[in-house]
C-alpha cells in the first residue's frame, strides 16, 4: 500500500472515530436543550387558535390514536413525556397532546 493511501485510511479512520466519540454528546446536547424549552400552554394564542391540549383525551375531535406521539411533525426521544413539533417553535408539547393540525402524511 502507497504512504499516500496509507494517510488517507488514518485519516479516514480518525474521522470515524471522533464521530462515534462525540455522537452522544450531540444527543445529550439536544436534550438539554429541549429540557430548557418551555411546555406550551393550552392558554398561548397560537396553541387556543389550534386547539391545542396536553391530553389528547380532552380533546372533542381528536380520533382514537391520534396524539403529538403519532403527528408527522412530533419530534420527540422514544419514551419522553414532551417533545417539539414544528407548529409551536421554542415550545415543547406533550407527547400525550394534541391539537387541530394533528397530521399523518
Ligand atoms: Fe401535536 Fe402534531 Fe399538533 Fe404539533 S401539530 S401540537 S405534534 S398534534
Amino acid at each position: 500500500m502507497s504512504e499516500s493511501a496509507d494517510q488517507s485510511r488514518r485519516a479516514a479512520l480518525k474521522q470515524i472515530i471522533m464521530g462515534v466519540t462525540l455522537a452522544p454528546f450531540a444527543i445529550d446536547s439536544a436534550t438539554a436543550l429541549a429540557a430548557d424549552e418551555p411546555l406550551l400552554s393550552e392558554n398561548d394564542p397560537a396553541a387556543k387558535e389550534l386547539q391545542y391540549v396536553a391530553d389528547a383525551g380532552r380533546a372533542k375531535d381528536a380520533k382514537p390514536g391520534q396524539t403529538c406521539a403519532t403527528c408527522s411533525v412530533f419530534d420527540g426521544a422514544s419514551g419522553a413525556a414532551q417533545g417539539h413539533c414544528t407548529l409551536f417553535a421554542g415550545k415543547l408539547v406533550k407527547t400525550a397532546g394534541w391539537c387541530a393540525a394533528w397530521t399523518n402524511l
